[in-house]
């Protein structure tokens, strides 16, 4: 009997993996392998957050497949040497994967697939449908949801979801293995200790999450998805980003409830299926924007208000609410993250990929396509994008959203006392009543650092200026 090698990537599960599944039902002995090598993801390897959830995760996979007999090798070092050499030594014969789409991880396994010399399965492993089978009547790639989700719809339903192996056939011999931690993933510096508090990476966890999510908050979903003081949605996301669970496992379970709260829910699913259909059809977009004519941009250098954005700290209390979420939990509300990038690049005037920049690193779900499809979108130089004149007001989405301030009051609390129809408004109360509430305004908690209004109106004239430019181009 032969050995073979399952190399594991983003689908860090044993249910419903078709790599793992396709070779436990070979006559093959399984080695599963992770390889750990930033540097070949270019600018986009890992951030802080989602390192920490990597290592967590790793630690539960090795778990489960220690329970059904089997051992997660853990290599460090350039990818191509690494296989080459397991294959070499062990008398690798096949080597199954599931298969990725960051563009330079791709160009990377395709090259490897090219050179090594046995035999490579690559399955589908963590989207419902391949972005380049979904096109439009003219043969195009989609550059709208509503269609794109139609179509998808249209397409052979998303395979069952695979069983779980119960047992892999093991090598005579084990390839050495890395201690996990000695991959470095965990922060030096202790700031992860609300995440900890917050999420339990790994497969089970991310079942329960979904059983619970559906069960509980799924027929609710549409109305509650917008309010982030509340848990309406289901907080899968970091859990989908390392393949803990598969969007075949959420397609077929939601099913079984039928309900327009879950069918909603299922659609934003398809949102991420849309965001890997832009990024594996037009692959520059994690650097560039799809409308060209954004490239020429005039986008400010004030990074001074790029800092205060970070921290939280730009006296629109939703907007700091949300980045406070975010640098605490590794996670923010889907509509706070519309909020307060829209306030980055339509308020501030800063450059979408500062933005995406700072989200790739204090993200636990940071994802390359819905990261670059979410910026693109606000910024309005993406596919489907919210149009160029739409400013996300910050206090009427304040007032909307968050109404009786509970989201505000939670993660800016220097402003807690305000009452709910001025926590979203501080700078509108007067000195002395500010003071009744312990706030004061430029010492405690800032004042705006751009107002509203004049801040959306030099937005409009930049952008209207862009376009008109563009119109001029023949
Ligand atoms: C500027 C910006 C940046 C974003 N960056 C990321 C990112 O790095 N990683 C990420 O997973 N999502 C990103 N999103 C999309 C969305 O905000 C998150 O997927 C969502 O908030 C996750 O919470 P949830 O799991 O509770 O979502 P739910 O509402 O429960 O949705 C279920 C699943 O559907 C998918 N989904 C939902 N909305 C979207 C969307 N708009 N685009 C793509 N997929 C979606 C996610 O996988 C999510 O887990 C971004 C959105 C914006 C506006």
């Amino acid at each position: 009997m032969s050995n073979c090698l399952v190399w594991f990537h983003n689908d860090l599960r044993l249910f419903d993996n078709p790599a793992l599944s396709l070779a436990s039902k070979s006559d093959k002995k399984v080695i599963p392998v992770f390889i750990w090598s930033p540097g070949e993801a270019n600018d986009w390897h890992l951030g802080g957050a989602a390192k920490w959830w990597l290592n967590y995760s790793l630690e539960a996979l090795s778990l489960d497949l220690r329970k059904i007999g089997s051992e997660l090798i853990i290599k460090k070092g350039e990818t191509e040497n690494v296989i080459s050499e397991l294959v070499e030594k062990y008398e690798i014969t096949e080597i199954f994967m599931n298969r990725r789409f960051e563009p330079k991880i791709v160009e990377r396994d395709n090259k490897i697939i090219k050179n090594i010399n046995v035999e490579v399965t690559v399955s589908n492993g963590n989207l419902l449908f391949n972005p380049e089978d979904i096109k439009t009547g003219q043969g195009k790639n989609y550059t709208v949801f509503t269609p794109f989700w139609k179509n998808c719809k249209l397409q052979k339903e998303p395979r069952t979801p695979l069983k779980k192996p119960t047992k892999l056939n093991t090598p005579e011999s084990w390839p050495m293995s890395l201690p996990i931690k000695d991959l470095n993933l965990l922060p030096k510096i202790k700031w992860d200790s609300n995440i900890k508090r917050t999420w339990k990476p790994g497969e089970k966890s991310a079942k329960k999450t979904l059983k619970k999510f559906l069960v509980n908050n799924g027929s609710n979903y549409g109305k509650n998805r917008n309010i982030p003081g509340i848990k309406g949605t289901s907080r899968l996301s970091p859990h989908l980003r390392f393949g803990e669970i598969s969007p075949h496992l959420i397609w077929h379970e939601s099913k079984k409830y039928h309900n327009k709260g879950v069918e909603h829910f299922v659609r934003e699913v398809g949102w991420r299926e849309f965001s890997y259909h832009l990024l594996n059809n037009f692959p520059f977009l994690t650097n560039k924007p799809l409308r060209p004519e954004f490239e020429n941009f005039p986008w400010s250098p004030n990074k001074k208000y790029l800092e205060s954005w970070k921290k939280g700290m730009t006296g629109y209390p939703i907007v700091d609410a949300g980045m406070r979420e975010l640098w605490s939990t590794g996670w923010m509300h889907n509509r706070v993250r519309m909020i307060v990038a829209s306030f980055l690049v339509k308020h501030l005037l800063l450059d979408w990929k500062e933005g995406a920049d700072w989200f790739w690193d204090t993200l636990v779900d940071a994802d390359l396509a819905s990261n670059t499809s979410g910026w693109q979108w606000t910024a309005g130089c993406g596919a489907d994008a919210a149009p160029y004149f739409r400013v996300f007001n910050p206090i009427l989405q304040g007032k909307r959203f968050d109404s009786n301030g509970d989201y505000v009051r939670k993660w800016v609390p220097e402003i807690s006392k305000l009452p709910n129809e001025k926590i979203h408004t501080p700078w509108e109360v007067s000195k002395d009543e500010l003071h009744k509430y312990d706030v004061v305004l430029g010492k405690t908690y800032p004042g705006p650092i751009v107002d509203h209004v004049e801040a959306r109106n030099i937005a409009l004239e930049a952008f209207d200026k862009l376009m008109a430019e563009k119109r001029k181009v023949p």
